[in-house]
Protein backbone atom coordinates (compact mmCIF):
# COMPACT_ATOMS: atom_id res chain seq x y z
CA UNK A 1 0.00 0.00 0.00
CA UNK A 2 1.32 3.34 -1.16
CA UNK A 3 2.75 5.52 1.79
CA UNK A 4 2.23 2.54 4.38
CA UNK A 5 5.47 2.51 6.32
CA UNK A 6 6.32 -0.89 9.04
CA UNK A 7 7.28 -0.30 12.93
CA UNK A 8 8.08 -3.30 14.80
CA UNK A 9 8.92 -3.25 18.81
CA UNK A 10 8.43 -5.39 21.79
CA UNK A 11 5.61 -3.08 22.99
CA UNK A 12 3.48 -0.99 21.71
CA UNK A 13 1.29 1.56 23.72
CA UNK A 14 -1.33 2.95 22.22
CA UNK A 15 -2.46 6.30 23.88
CA UNK A 16 -0.28 9.01 25.10
CA UNK A 17 -2.01 10.53 28.02
CA UNK A 18 -0.89 10.36 31.13
CA UNK A 19 -1.29 7.03 31.81
CA UNK A 20 0.31 5.54 28.47
CA UNK A 21 3.16 8.20 28.71
CA UNK A 22 4.19 6.44 32.09
CA UNK A 23 4.32 3.17 31.09
CA UNK A 24 6.49 3.96 27.75
CA UNK A 25 8.90 5.37 30.42
CA UNK A 26 8.54 2.21 32.27
CA UNK A 27 9.03 -0.19 29.71
CA UNK A 28 12.28 1.79 28.18
CA UNK A 29 13.72 2.29 31.15
CA UNK A 30 13.93 -1.39 31.66
CA UNK A 31 15.58 -1.71 28.07
CA UNK A 32 12.03 -2.56 26.11
CA UNK A 33 11.83 -1.55 23.21
CA UNK A 34 8.59 0.95 22.63
CA UNK A 35 6.73 2.41 20.59
CA UNK A 36 3.95 4.29 22.01
CA UNK A 37 1.04 5.43 19.17
CA UNK A 38 -1.10 8.46 20.41
CA UNK A 39 -3.40 10.14 17.93
CA UNK A 40 -3.13 13.95 19.26
CA UNK A 41 -0.47 16.18 17.72
CA UNK A 42 0.03 17.71 21.75
CA UNK A 43 -0.59 17.58 25.20
CA UNK A 44 -4.04 18.37 25.65
CA UNK A 45 -4.88 21.54 27.97
CA UNK A 46 -8.29 20.60 29.23
CA UNK A 47 -8.39 20.64 32.88
CA UNK A 48 -8.91 17.37 34.53
CA UNK A 49 -6.79 15.97 37.08
CA UNK A 50 -4.94 17.84 39.72
CA UNK A 51 -4.84 15.40 42.86
CA UNK A 52 -2.82 12.36 42.81
CA UNK A 53 -3.12 10.10 45.75
CA UNK A 54 -0.74 8.78 48.19
CA UNK A 55 -0.03 5.11 47.14
CA UNK A 56 0.23 6.53 43.35
CA UNK A 57 2.61 9.17 44.56
CA UNK A 58 4.89 6.87 46.88
CA UNK A 59 4.87 4.09 43.98
CA UNK A 60 6.54 7.19 41.52
CA UNK A 61 8.97 7.83 44.03
CA UNK A 62 9.91 4.20 44.03
CA UNK A 63 10.34 3.79 40.36
CA UNK A 64 12.31 7.21 40.12
CA UNK A 65 9.19 9.13 38.17
CA UNK A 66 7.69 11.94 41.15
CA UNK A 67 8.13 15.17 39.65
CA UNK A 68 9.59 17.59 41.34
CA UNK A 69 9.97 16.34 44.58
CA UNK A 70 13.52 15.37 46.00
CA UNK A 71 14.96 13.75 49.31
CA UNK A 72 14.30 13.69 51.83
CA UNK A 73 10.59 13.09 52.13
CA UNK A 74 8.78 13.89 56.01
CA UNK A 75 10.66 12.87 59.47
CA UNK A 76 7.40 12.14 60.75
CA UNK A 77 3.59 10.45 59.50
CA UNK A 78 2.41 13.52 57.15
CA UNK A 79 -1.68 14.14 57.46
CA UNK A 80 -3.61 16.03 54.49
CA UNK A 81 -7.02 17.52 54.78
CA UNK A 82 -9.51 16.00 51.95
CA UNK A 83 -12.96 15.44 51.63
CA UNK A 84 -15.19 12.50 51.02
CA UNK A 85 -18.64 13.07 48.86
CA UNK A 86 -17.84 16.98 49.41
CA UNK A 87 -17.59 16.85 53.42
CA UNK A 88 -14.50 18.46 54.96
CA UNK A 89 -13.11 16.54 57.80
CA UNK A 90 -11.28 13.59 55.81
CA UNK A 91 -7.64 13.35 56.67
CA UNK A 92 -5.42 11.28 54.78
CA UNK A 93 -2.14 10.89 56.26
CA UNK A 94 1.56 8.92 54.71
CA UNK A 95 3.52 7.44 57.22
CA UNK A 96 7.19 9.12 57.97
CA UNK A 97 9.79 8.65 55.26
CA UNK A 98 7.26 9.28 52.66
CA UNK A 99 6.54 11.78 49.91
CA UNK A 100 3.25 13.76 51.33
CA UNK A 101 0.34 11.99 50.78
CA UNK A 102 -1.17 13.77 48.08
CA UNK A 103 0.37 15.65 45.17
CA UNK A 104 -1.39 18.57 43.55
CA UNK A 105 -0.55 18.80 39.89
CA UNK A 106 -2.55 19.62 36.64
CA UNK A 107 -2.59 16.28 34.53
CA UNK A 108 -1.33 18.22 31.11
CA UNK A 109 1.78 18.51 33.53
CA UNK A 110 2.16 15.36 34.55
CA UNK A 111 1.74 14.29 31.26
CA UNK A 112 4.86 16.34 29.90
CA UNK A 113 6.79 14.84 32.52
CA UNK A 114 5.99 10.99 31.59
CA UNK A 115 6.83 12.09 28.12
CA UNK A 116 9.58 13.91 28.86
CA UNK A 117 10.89 10.83 30.69
CA UNK A 118 9.85 8.07 28.21
CA UNK A 119 11.83 9.64 25.40
CA UNK A 120 14.72 10.36 27.43
CA UNK A 121 14.66 6.28 28.19
CA UNK A 122 14.65 5.39 24.25
CA UNK A 123 10.82 5.42 23.65
CA UNK A 124 9.49 6.18 20.33
CA UNK A 125 6.32 8.49 20.95
CA UNK A 126 4.70 8.90 17.36
CA UNK A 127 2.40 11.30 17.62
CA UNK A 128 -0.61 12.14 15.00
CA UNK A 129 -1.39 8.20 14.65
CA UNK A 130 -5.11 7.00 15.31
CA UNK A 131 -4.95 3.48 15.95
CA UNK A 132 -7.67 1.94 13.80
CA UNK A 133 -7.10 -1.93 14.02
CA UNK A 134 -5.56 -4.13 16.67
CA UNK A 135 -5.02 -8.04 15.27
CA UNK A 136 -3.19 -10.54 17.53
CA UNK A 137 -2.47 -14.27 17.33
CA UNK A 138 -0.40 -16.50 19.28
CA UNK A 139 2.98 -15.17 18.14
CA UNK A 140 2.68 -10.89 18.64
CA UNK A 141 0.12 -8.42 17.47
CA UNK A 142 -0.32 -5.85 14.56
CA UNK A 143 -1.22 -2.45 15.07
CA UNK A 144 -2.94 -0.44 11.99
CA UNK A 145 -2.90 3.62 12.25
CA UNK A 146 -3.51 6.34 9.99
CA UNK A 147 -0.61 8.74 10.33
CA UNK A 148 -0.26 12.22 8.90
CA UNK A 149 2.08 10.30 6.32
CA UNK A 150 -0.11 7.47 5.67
CA UNK A 151 -0.57 4.35 7.25
CA UNK A 152 1.12 2.74 9.57
CA UNK A 153 1.44 -0.99 10.46
CA UNK A 154 3.15 -2.05 13.98
CA UNK A 155 4.23 -5.12 14.91
CA UNK A 156 4.82 -6.20 18.61
CA UNK A 157 4.71 -9.02 21.09
CA UNK A 158 2.32 -7.23 23.39
CA UNK A 159 0.20 -4.25 23.11
CA UNK A 160 -0.57 -1.74 25.94
CA UNK A 161 -4.10 -0.02 25.75
CA UNK A 162 -3.86 3.15 27.08
CA UNK A 163 -6.37 4.69 24.46
CA UNK A 164 -8.71 6.31 27.45
CA UNK A 165 -12.34 5.64 27.74
CA UNK A 166 -13.26 4.92 24.22
CA UNK A 167 -10.58 2.64 23.67
CA UNK A 168 -10.25 0.92 20.28
CA UNK A 169 -7.94 -1.33 22.02
CA UNK A 170 -10.57 -3.06 23.84
CA UNK A 171 -13.01 -2.54 21.36
CA UNK A 172 -10.75 -4.62 18.73
CA UNK A 173 -9.70 -6.91 21.51
CA UNK A 174 -13.32 -8.05 21.70
CA UNK A 175 -13.46 -6.95 25.80
CA UNK A 176 -16.43 -6.62 26.92
CA UNK A 177 -17.57 -4.27 30.05
CA UNK A 178 -19.93 -3.83 32.86
CA UNK A 179 -21.40 -0.70 32.89
CA UNK A 180 -23.61 1.51 34.86
CA UNK A 181 -25.76 4.64 33.20
CA UNK A 182 -25.23 7.95 34.04
CA UNK A 183 -27.99 9.31 36.73
CA UNK A 184 -26.44 12.64 36.99
CA UNK A 185 -25.03 15.52 34.42
CA UNK A 186 -22.42 17.62 35.37
CA UNK A 187 -20.13 20.40 33.43
CA UNK A 188 -17.01 21.98 33.71
CA UNK A 189 -15.31 24.98 32.31
CA UNK A 190 -13.70 28.19 32.91
CA UNK A 191 -15.11 31.87 32.66
CA UNK A 192 -14.65 35.39 33.73
CA UNK A 193 -17.60 36.08 36.42
CA UNK A 194 -19.56 39.58 36.01
CA UNK A 195 -19.75 39.73 39.77
CA UNK A 196 -16.82 38.00 41.50
CA UNK A 197 -18.30 37.98 44.71
CA UNK A 198 -22.12 35.97 43.09
CA UNK A 199 -20.46 32.51 43.47
CA UNK A 200 -17.43 32.71 45.79
CA UNK A 201 -14.54 29.87 45.54
CA UNK A 202 -15.60 26.56 47.57
CA UNK A 203 -18.14 23.92 47.37
CA UNK A 204 -22.25 24.58 47.74
CA UNK A 205 -24.60 22.48 47.94
CA UNK A 206 -28.10 23.96 47.37
CA UNK A 207 -31.53 22.17 46.66
CA UNK A 208 -30.92 21.00 43.04
CA UNK A 209 -26.77 20.10 43.16
CA UNK A 210 -23.31 21.14 43.56
CA UNK A 211 -21.18 24.03 42.07
CA UNK A 212 -17.52 23.85 42.91
CA UNK A 213 -15.93 27.04 42.02
CA UNK A 214 -12.30 27.51 41.78
CA UNK A 215 -10.06 30.61 41.16
CA UNK A 216 -6.87 30.12 38.93
CA UNK A 217 -4.12 32.45 38.72
CA UNK A 218 -5.34 34.78 35.84
CA UNK A 219 -8.52 35.53 37.85
CA UNK A 220 -11.06 33.15 35.56
CA UNK A 221 -13.09 31.50 37.98
CA UNK A 222 -13.19 26.92 37.35
CA UNK A 223 -16.84 25.95 37.65
CA UNK A 224 -18.03 22.45 38.10
CA UNK A 225 -21.73 21.91 38.64
CA UNK A 226 -23.41 18.53 39.05
CA UNK A 227 -27.19 18.42 38.67
CA UNK A 228 -28.72 15.08 39.89
CA UNK A 229 -31.84 15.54 38.26
CA UNK A 230 -30.88 12.98 35.89
CA UNK A 231 -28.54 11.90 33.06
CA UNK A 232 -27.94 14.48 30.10
CA UNK A 233 -29.91 13.11 27.12
CA UNK A 234 -26.78 13.63 24.79
CA UNK A 235 -23.51 12.97 26.73
CA UNK A 236 -21.52 13.41 23.92
CA UNK A 237 -23.18 17.13 23.28
CA UNK A 238 -20.61 20.14 23.79
CA UNK A 239 -21.72 22.12 26.13
CA UNK A 240 -22.52 25.78 25.62
CA UNK A 241 -21.12 29.11 27.63
CA UNK A 242 -25.14 29.65 27.65
CA UNK A 243 -25.91 26.05 28.90
CA UNK A 244 -23.31 26.55 31.95
CA UNK A 245 -24.42 30.37 32.86
CA UNK A 246 -27.72 28.57 32.86
CA UNK A 247 -27.04 25.54 34.64
CA UNK A 248 -25.69 27.52 37.60
CA UNK A 249 -27.81 30.10 37.57
CA UNK A 250 -30.98 26.98 38.39
CA UNK A 251 -28.68 25.25 41.17
CA UNK A 252 -27.42 28.05 42.88
CA UNK A 253 -31.28 29.45 42.22
CA UNK A 254 -30.60 33.17 41.34
CA UNK A 255 -28.68 34.64 38.04
CA UNK A 256 -25.37 34.64 37.45
CA UNK A 257 -23.76 36.51 34.88
CA UNK A 258 -20.42 34.81 33.21
CA UNK A 259 -18.36 35.18 30.19
CA UNK A 260 -14.86 34.58 28.69
CA UNK A 261 -15.68 30.50 28.43
CA UNK A 262 -12.10 28.29 28.10
CA UNK A 263 -12.60 24.47 28.25
CA UNK A 264 -16.17 23.87 28.63
CA UNK A 265 -16.66 19.88 29.32
CA UNK A 266 -19.72 17.69 29.96
CA UNK A 267 -18.75 14.24 32.40
CA UNK A 268 -21.13 12.14 34.16
CA UNK A 269 -21.49 9.44 36.26
CA UNK A 270 -21.41 6.50 33.38
CA UNK A 271 -19.01 4.11 34.68
CA UNK A 272 -17.12 1.19 33.24
CA UNK A 273 -15.14 -1.80 34.49
CA UNK A 274 -13.80 -4.24 31.36
CA UNK A 275 -13.99 -7.90 32.38
CA UNK A 276 -10.81 -8.87 32.07
CA UNK A 277 -7.79 -6.68 31.62
CA UNK A 278 -5.97 -8.77 29.87
CA UNK A 279 -6.82 -10.25 26.37
CA UNK A 280 -4.12 -12.28 25.35
CA UNK A 281 -1.04 -10.58 24.08
CA UNK A 282 -3.14 -7.39 24.98
CA UNK A 283 -3.73 -4.99 28.12
CA UNK A 284 -5.66 -2.17 29.41
CA UNK A 285 -4.52 0.09 31.20
CA UNK A 286 -5.93 3.39 32.58
CA UNK A 287 -9.37 5.07 31.77
CA UNK A 288 -9.09 1.90 28.83
CA UNK A 289 -9.86 -0.26 31.58
CA UNK A 290 -11.99 1.67 34.08
CA UNK A 291 -14.24 5.26 34.38
CA UNK A 292 -16.34 6.67 37.16
CA UNK A 293 -17.67 9.45 38.20
CA UNK A 294 -14.49 11.77 39.21
CA UNK A 295 -15.28 12.81 42.52
CA UNK A 296 -12.33 12.50 45.35
CA UNK A 297 -9.23 12.53 42.36
CA UNK A 298 -9.43 9.07 41.77
CA UNK A 299 -9.09 8.03 38.23
CA UNK A 300 -6.01 8.59 37.44
CA UNK A 301 -4.53 7.66 40.50
CA UNK A 302 -5.56 4.30 39.55
CA UNK A 303 -4.02 4.27 36.09
CA UNK A 304 -0.64 5.11 37.35
CA UNK A 305 -0.79 2.24 39.86
CA UNK A 306 -1.96 -0.02 36.90
CA UNK A 307 1.31 1.24 34.40
CA UNK A 308 3.40 0.66 37.38
CA UNK A 309 2.01 -2.98 38.57
CA UNK A 310 2.26 -3.99 34.98
CA UNK A 311 5.16 -2.50 33.53
CA UNK A 312 7.71 -4.29 35.45
CA UNK A 313 5.78 -7.55 34.31
CA UNK A 314 5.66 -6.69 31.05
CA UNK A 315 9.53 -5.96 30.63
CA UNK A 316 11.05 -9.40 32.74
CA UNK A 317 8.44 -10.75 30.30
CA UNK A 318 9.79 -9.67 27.01
CA UNK A 319 13.28 -10.13 28.55
CA UNK A 320 12.65 -14.00 28.55
CA UNK A 321 12.68 -14.01 32.84
CA UNK A 322 9.25 -13.46 33.93
CA UNK A 323 7.58 -16.83 35.85
CA UNK A 324 5.20 -18.44 33.70
CA UNK A 325 2.13 -16.66 35.82
CA UNK A 326 3.16 -13.25 36.06
CA UNK A 327 1.34 -11.37 33.74
CA UNK A 328 -2.29 -12.89 34.80
CA UNK A 329 -1.23 -11.12 38.38
CA UNK A 330 -2.09 -7.63 36.38
CA UNK A 331 -6.01 -8.28 36.21
CA UNK A 332 -6.03 -10.34 39.59
CA UNK A 333 -4.47 -7.29 41.58
CA UNK A 334 -5.66 -4.64 39.82
CA UNK A 335 -9.64 -5.30 38.54
CA UNK A 336 -10.73 -5.60 42.21
CA UNK A 337 -8.95 -2.46 43.24
CA UNK A 338 -10.74 -0.46 40.55
CA UNK A 339 -14.38 -2.38 41.22
CA UNK A 340 -13.38 -0.87 44.31
CA UNK A 341 -13.15 2.60 43.61
CA UNK A 342 -16.10 2.56 41.18
CA UNK A 343 -18.06 1.48 43.93
CA UNK A 344 -16.86 4.13 46.33
CA UNK A 345 -17.36 6.78 44.18
CA UNK A 346 -20.62 5.64 42.95
CA UNK A 347 -21.39 5.94 47.56
CA UNK A 348 -20.00 9.24 47.82
CA UNK A 349 -21.70 10.42 44.83
CA UNK A 350 -24.72 8.90 46.65
CA UNK A 351 -24.49 11.00 49.53
CA UNK A 352 -24.04 14.04 47.14
CA UNK A 353 -27.55 13.85 46.28
CA UNK A 354 -29.62 17.39 46.74
CA UNK A 355 -32.64 17.04 48.69
CA UNK A 356 -32.91 17.17 52.72
CA UNK A 357 -33.35 12.99 53.17
CA UNK A 358 -29.77 12.92 52.91
CA UNK A 359 -29.08 15.79 55.47
CA UNK A 360 -29.04 13.26 58.37
CA UNK A 361 -27.02 10.76 56.73
CA UNK A 362 -24.56 13.64 55.77
CA UNK A 363 -24.42 14.90 59.44
CA UNK A 364 -23.65 11.00 60.60
CA UNK A 365 -21.17 10.68 57.58
CA UNK A 366 -19.37 14.31 59.11
CA UNK A 367 -19.13 12.14 62.46
CA UNK A 368 -17.73 9.00 60.98
CA UNK A 369 -15.00 11.30 58.67
CA UNK A 370 -14.08 13.17 62.17
CA UNK A 371 -13.78 10.07 64.05
CA UNK A 372 -12.10 7.74 60.98
CA UNK A 373 -8.85 9.97 61.85
CA UNK A 374 -7.56 7.56 63.91
CA UNK A 375 -8.49 4.62 62.07
CA UNK A 376 -7.93 5.68 58.57
CA UNK A 377 -10.29 3.74 56.62
CA UNK A 378 -11.76 5.96 54.48
CA UNK A 379 -8.12 7.58 54.03
CA UNK A 380 -6.51 4.36 53.52
CA UNK A 381 -9.18 3.44 50.70
CA UNK A 382 -9.10 6.84 48.90
CA UNK A 383 -5.25 6.84 48.80
CA UNK A 384 -5.18 3.22 48.00
CA UNK A 385 -3.06 2.97 50.73
CA UNK A 386 -5.23 0.01 52.38
CA UNK A 387 -4.31 -1.96 49.05
CA UNK A 388 -3.34 -5.84 49.89
CA UNK A 389 -2.30 -8.08 46.88
CA UNK A 390 -4.95 -10.64 46.58
CA UNK A 391 -3.94 -13.90 48.34
CA UNK A 392 -3.18 -12.22 51.30
CA UNK A 393 -5.59 -11.22 54.24
CA UNK A 394 -5.56 -7.97 55.16
CA UNK A 395 -5.05 -6.87 58.65
CA UNK A 396 -3.26 -10.17 59.63
CA UNK A 397 0.25 -9.81 61.12
CA UNK A 398 1.72 -11.74 57.80
CA UNK A 399 3.86 -8.70 55.93
CA UNK A 400 3.75 -10.66 52.57
CA UNK A 401 1.18 -8.79 50.14
CA UNK A 402 1.26 -5.56 51.76
CA UNK A 403 3.25 -2.64 50.59
CA UNK A 404 6.60 -2.29 52.15
CA UNK A 405 7.10 1.20 53.65
CA UNK A 406 10.15 3.43 53.58
CA UNK A 407 12.88 2.92 56.34
CA UNK A 408 16.79 3.98 56.62
CA UNK A 409 18.81 1.30 56.06
CA UNK A 410 22.32 0.43 56.83
CA UNK A 411 24.87 -1.44 54.25
CA UNK A 412 28.22 -1.41 53.79
CA UNK A 413 28.49 1.17 51.30
CA UNK A 414 26.76 3.74 53.62
CA UNK A 415 22.99 4.46 54.55
CA UNK A 416 20.58 4.31 51.98
CA UNK A 417 16.54 3.83 51.82
CA UNK A 418 13.47 1.51 50.54
CA UNK A 419 12.84 4.08 48.15
CA UNK A 420 16.04 4.41 47.09
CA UNK A 421 16.70 0.55 46.30
CA UNK A 422 13.75 0.33 44.78
CA UNK A 423 15.04 2.82 41.94
CA UNK A 424 16.94 0.49 40.48
CA UNK A 425 14.01 -1.20 39.26
CA UNK A 426 14.80 -5.37 39.76
CA UNK A 427 12.94 -7.02 42.60
CA UNK A 428 14.89 -6.72 45.89
CA UNK A 429 16.03 -9.46 47.84
CA UNK A 430 16.77 -7.52 51.35
CA UNK A 431 18.53 -9.50 53.55
CA UNK A 432 19.08 -8.28 57.40
CA UNK A 433 21.80 -9.44 59.45
CA UNK A 434 23.40 -12.62 59.79
CA UNK A 435 20.48 -14.92 60.15
CA UNK A 436 19.55 -14.50 56.44
CA UNK A 437 22.43 -15.85 54.87
CA UNK A 438 20.75 -19.00 53.69
CA UNK A 439 18.50 -16.96 51.83
CA UNK A 440 21.19 -15.77 50.05
CA UNK A 441 22.20 -19.06 49.16
CA UNK A 442 18.28 -20.19 48.17
CA UNK A 443 18.43 -17.50 45.87
CA UNK A 444 21.48 -18.73 44.04
CA UNK A 445 19.92 -19.14 40.81
CA UNK A 446 17.62 -15.98 40.53
CA UNK A 447 20.63 -13.57 41.68
CA UNK A 448 21.08 -12.17 37.83
CA UNK A 449 17.17 -10.70 38.21
CA UNK A 450 17.56 -9.90 41.69
CA UNK A 451 19.07 -6.62 43.56
CA UNK A 452 20.95 -8.48 46.76
CA UNK A 453 21.20 -6.20 49.22
CA UNK A 454 22.44 -6.59 52.84
CA UNK A 455 21.55 -4.63 55.35
CA UNK A 456 22.09 -4.01 59.22
CA UNK A 457 18.81 -5.08 61.13
CA UNK A 458 16.43 -2.04 61.97
CA UNK A 459 13.06 -2.43 64.35
CA UNK A 460 11.63 -0.81 61.38
CA UNK A 461 11.53 -3.57 59.35
CA UNK A 462 10.72 -6.35 61.13
CA UNK A 463 12.56 -9.45 59.03
CA UNK A 464 15.20 -10.79 58.43
CA UNK A 465 14.63 -10.94 54.90
CA UNK A 466 12.17 -9.75 52.17
CA UNK A 467 11.44 -10.12 48.83
CA UNK A 468 10.00 -6.50 47.49
CA UNK A 469 8.56 -6.59 43.94
CA UNK A 470 9.72 -3.05 41.57
CA UNK A 471 6.14 -1.49 42.86
CA UNK A 472 6.97 -1.68 46.36
CA UNK A 473 4.76 -4.44 47.56
CA UNK A 474 6.27 -7.54 49.66
CA UNK A 475 6.08 -10.73 47.55
CA UNK A 476 7.68 -12.72 50.27
CA UNK A 477 8.79 -12.63 53.90
CA UNK A 478 11.08 -14.71 56.44
CA UNK A 479 9.34 -16.54 58.79
CA UNK A 480 6.22 -16.58 56.72
CA UNK A 481 4.53 -20.00 55.22
CA UNK A 482 5.86 -19.94 51.68
CA UNK A 483 9.64 -21.01 51.07
CA UNK A 484 12.00 -18.32 49.40
CA UNK A 485 12.23 -20.93 46.15
CA UNK A 486 8.41 -20.66 45.77
CA UNK A 487 7.85 -17.27 45.79
CA UNK A 488 10.87 -16.99 42.83
CA UNK A 489 10.07 -19.41 40.88
CA UNK A 490 6.37 -17.82 40.87
CA UNK A 491 7.81 -14.73 39.91
CA UNK A 492 10.52 -15.79 38.01
CA UNK A 493 12.24 -17.97 35.83
CA UNK A 494 16.07 -18.99 36.96
CA UNK A 495 18.57 -16.99 35.29
CA UNK A 496 20.88 -19.97 34.74
CA UNK A 497 18.63 -21.05 31.89
CA UNK A 498 19.18 -19.01 28.76
CA UNK A 499 16.90 -15.93 28.65
CA UNK A 500 14.84 -16.32 24.95
CA UNK A 501 15.69 -13.30 23.31
CA UNK A 502 12.60 -13.09 20.83
CA UNK A 503 13.53 -12.52 17.25
CA UNK A 504 11.97 -10.13 14.82
CA UNK A 505 10.09 -13.35 12.68
CA UNK A 506 9.00 -14.90 15.86
CA UNK A 507 5.93 -11.84 15.22
CA UNK A 508 3.93 -13.51 12.46
CA UNK A 509 0.78 -11.87 12.21
CA UNK A 510 0.83 -10.04 9.09
CA UNK A 511 -0.99 -7.25 7.31
CA UNK A 512 -3.46 -8.51 4.76
C1 LIG B 1 -13.44 16.73 35.38
C2 LIG B 1 -12.44 15.64 35.70
C3 LIG B 1 -11.61 15.76 36.80
C4 LIG B 1 -10.71 14.74 37.14
N1 LIG B 1 -9.90 14.88 38.24
C5 LIG B 1 -9.07 13.88 38.60
C6 LIG B 1 -8.16 14.00 39.70
O1 LIG B 1 -8.10 15.04 40.37
N2 LIG B 1 -7.36 12.94 40.01
C7 LIG B 1 -7.38 11.79 39.29
O2 LIG B 1 -6.64 10.84 39.64
N3 LIG B 1 -8.18 11.67 38.20
C8 LIG B 1 -9.01 12.67 37.83
N4 LIG B 1 -9.78 12.56 36.71
C9 LIG B 1 -9.67 11.36 35.88
C10 LIG B 1 -8.44 11.48 34.94
O3 LIG B 1 -8.51 12.67 34.20
C11 LIG B 1 -8.40 10.26 34.02
O4 LIG B 1 -8.47 9.11 34.83
C12 LIG B 1 -7.12 10.26 33.18
O5 LIG B 1 -7.20 11.18 32.13
C13 LIG B 1 -6.88 8.87 32.59
O6 LIG B 1 -5.68 8.90 31.87
P1 LIG B 1 -5.45 7.87 30.67
O7 LIG B 1 -4.06 8.11 30.19
O8 LIG B 1 -5.85 6.51 31.09
O9 LIG B 1 -6.52 8.28 29.56
P2 LIG B 1 -6.65 9.65 28.74
O10 LIG B 1 -6.19 10.80 29.55
O11 LIG B 1 -8.04 9.69 28.22
O12 LIG B 1 -5.64 9.47 27.55
C14 LIG B 1 -5.94 8.61 26.45
C15 LIG B 1 -5.10 9.04 25.27
O13 LIG B 1 -5.30 8.09 24.22
C16 LIG B 1 -5.40 8.81 22.99
N5 LIG B 1 -6.19 7.96 22.07
C17 LIG B 1 -7.49 7.60 22.18
N6 LIG B 1 -7.84 6.78 21.18
C18 LIG B 1 -6.73 6.62 20.41
C19 LIG B 1 -6.46 5.87 19.23
N7 LIG B 1 -7.40 5.13 18.62
N8 LIG B 1 -5.21 5.94 18.69
C20 LIG B 1 -4.24 6.67 19.29
N9 LIG B 1 -4.44 7.40 20.43
C21 LIG B 1 -5.68 7.36 20.97
C22 LIG B 1 -6.10 10.10 23.36
O14 LIG B 1 -5.83 11.12 22.43
C23 LIG B 1 -5.49 10.40 24.72
O15 LIG B 1 -4.33 11.20 24.64
C24 LIG B 1 -10.67 13.57 36.34
C25 LIG B 1 -11.50 13.47 35.20
C26 LIG B 1 -12.37 14.48 34.89
C27 LIG B 1 -13.27 14.35 33.67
Amino acid sequence: MQGESRVRAQVVVVGGGPVGMLIAAELAGYGVDTVLLESRADVSEQPKATTLHARAVQTLARRGHLPGQGYPYTEGPVESPFHFAGLPGLTITAPAREPEPILKCPQAELERHFEARARAAGARILREHQVREVVQDDHGVRVTTDGPQGGTVCFAEYVVGADGARSTVRDQAGIASDTHPATVSALMGAVTLAKPDELPKGWHRTERGWIVAKLDAEGRTHIRTLNCDGAHPDRQLPPTLEELRREVSWIAGRDITMDAPRWLSRFSDFARLARTFRAGRVFLVGDAAHVHFPIGGQGLSTGVLDALNLGWKLALTVHGSAGAGLLDTYDLERRPVARRVIDQTQAQLALMRPGPELDALRRVFTGVLSADREHGYLGGLISAQDTVLPGHTEGSRRATGTFLRNAVLSTATGETDVIGLLRDGRPLLLLLGEESSGHQEEAREWEGDLYVVRARPTPEVPHNALLVRPDGYISWASGESCDLTDALSAYFVKSVVPKSTVPEGTVSVEHP
